[in-house]
């Protein structure tokens, strides 16, 4: 059978966070892709600006690990991480490790953000309770984060839209997440100034007691939400009233890993380590799912000391370090070494975040936001049709050559780190074109 012939959408696949119904009244297909470029099935070019969903951090299709990924699957197609290893899992956590923040020495795999998120909470509750303090069952997250769609990142996630239809959750309370626009306006990089977590933290201390929370999670950036940049110090702030309340805090760098920030981690380039720390996407490159969960030595030793167990953790997937994802992650990490992908993102911030921020004068643009690769342009949304702006700007912008990323009416931007200069300019010129078209 040809998998190739004529695309047929129909409504026997259900696709994820979409308006089907519309969908298949005018399907956007994507069939193939290599460095920086989707094609459609018809062979029209499209321009990355979101690297796929903020994962293709090398570009796409790149030879190393095609051919890394064929190689492992002809090789060993499979093997169980229950109670047995492979050489591939190992070595990539020998080489994942050497990486992170000295202390986050021990590392998980899961298979995607979700799950990175529902393991990084579960390793926080039973840090605890193997400490023999079981009371500490409540997480604080924040408001407008992301951390996936299993019930423990639903939980400690502050995106309305995502709880609505799902009934109770974990418990969980959210840090105030108020991006004061009025003074954040237009700002270029991080804000001088804004929220202090402190002080929302003691607010939540105070009412549970710091004995009954195991754990905080934030994005150091917001992503989902609109590229939201944490002002000055605040995780810095962050950091400190955890350890003065004795909770663990959490990073969820699913997309701020791996150098889109122009650093390894969003740790690195705020300055501020973790005791866990969640990724997946730009680790493999997107090729194969996987996700990762990194813990503090002393979080690994507790479970290691725990003289009762014989399995430490009762927690695991049956795709755990799944060798044709090692593979990829491997041939990913050559790619990034080679080319100093992991830091080429401070190269180009400059000229990125001028480039968007050239798009300040146009109509209906409320706001620009930008750290590093990652970007947002903010559209003023129509009272009666939040979204539809949003909409709009990503079937236009597809049908001119370009892939965005669109929530609500936030224009988001995380391009492959391979960008060239030229790829930005075109980016923004078919960004300026479709805003201009906006009614
Ligand atoms: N955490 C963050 C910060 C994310 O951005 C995402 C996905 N965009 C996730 C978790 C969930 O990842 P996945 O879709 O791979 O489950």
């Amino acid at each position: 059978m040809n998998h190739r012939a004529a695309p047929v959408t129909d409504p026997s696949c259900w696709l994820p966070f979409t308006a089907n119904r519309d969908f298949l009244s005018k399907p956007r297909l994507l069939s193939h892709a290599k460095g920086m470029y989707y094609q459609t099935p018809d062979g029209r070019p499209i321009l990355d600006g979101t690297a796929g969903l903020w994962c293709v951090n090398a570009g796409h299709c790149r030879t190393e690990i095609v051919e890394a990924i064929s190689r492992q699957a002809g090789e060993m197609d499979f093997a169980p991480t229950f109670q047995m290893g492979h050489p591939l899992v190992f070595q990539l956590a020998q080489r994942l490790t050497q990486k992170m923040p000295a202390s986050l020495n021990h590392v998980f795999f899961t298979n995607s953000g979700s799950e990175s998120a529902d393991t990084a909470l579960k390793i926080a509750r039973a840090y605890h309770y193997g400490r023999g303090e079981q009371q500490r069952s409540l997480f604080v997250g924040r408001e407008k984060a992301y951390h996936g769609v299993g019930f423990g990142g639903l939980s400690v996630g502050g995106l309305p839209r995502n709880k609505a239809a799902f009934g109770p959750l974990l418990q969980n309370e959210l840090l105030p997440h108020t991006l004061d626009q009025e003074h954040h306006r237009f700002t270029r990089g991080i804000p001088a100034w804004g929220e202090d977590p402190a002080e929302a933290l003691n607010q939540i201390v105070q009412k549970h007691g710091a004995e009954r929370i195991a754990a905080v999670i934030v994005e150091p950036v917001a992503g989902s939400a609109g590229v939201i940049v944490p002002p000055k110090n605040y995780l810095q702030q962050l950091r400190k009233a955890c350890d003065q309340n004795g909770l663990l805090l959490i990073f969820d760098e699913v997309i701020t890993g791996f150098g889109r920030l122009g650093t390894p981690f969003a740790a690195n380039f705020f300055d501020v380590t973790p005791d866990i720390l969640t990724t997946a996407k730009g680790l493999t490159n997107a090729a194969v799912p996987m996700g990762a969960v990194f813990v503090s030595d002393s979080i690994y030793q507790s479970f290691m000391n725990n003289a009762e167990a014989g399995i430490e953790f009762f927690h695991g997937y049956t795709y755990s370090g799944h060798p044709l994802a090692c593979a990829a992650a491997l041939a990913t990490l050559d790619l990034h070494e080679k080319e100093g992908l992991l830091t080429r993102g401070s190269e180009l911030a400059p000229y990125f975040e001028d480039a968007l921020h050239s798009l300040k004068e146009l109509p209906l643009v409320t706001d620009i936001r930008n750290v590093g690769m990652m970007g947002a342009i903010e559209l003023q949304s129509q009272p009666e049709h939040i979204g539809a702006r949003g909409m709009a700007a990503l079937q236009k912008a597809f049908d001119s050559g370009l892939l965005i990323r669109t929530t609500g009416d936030i224009i988001a931007l995380s391009p492959p780190l391979i960008i060239s200069k030229e790829e930005i300019n075109m980016t923004v010129k078919i960004i300026r074109e479709t805003i201009l078209s906006l009614s």
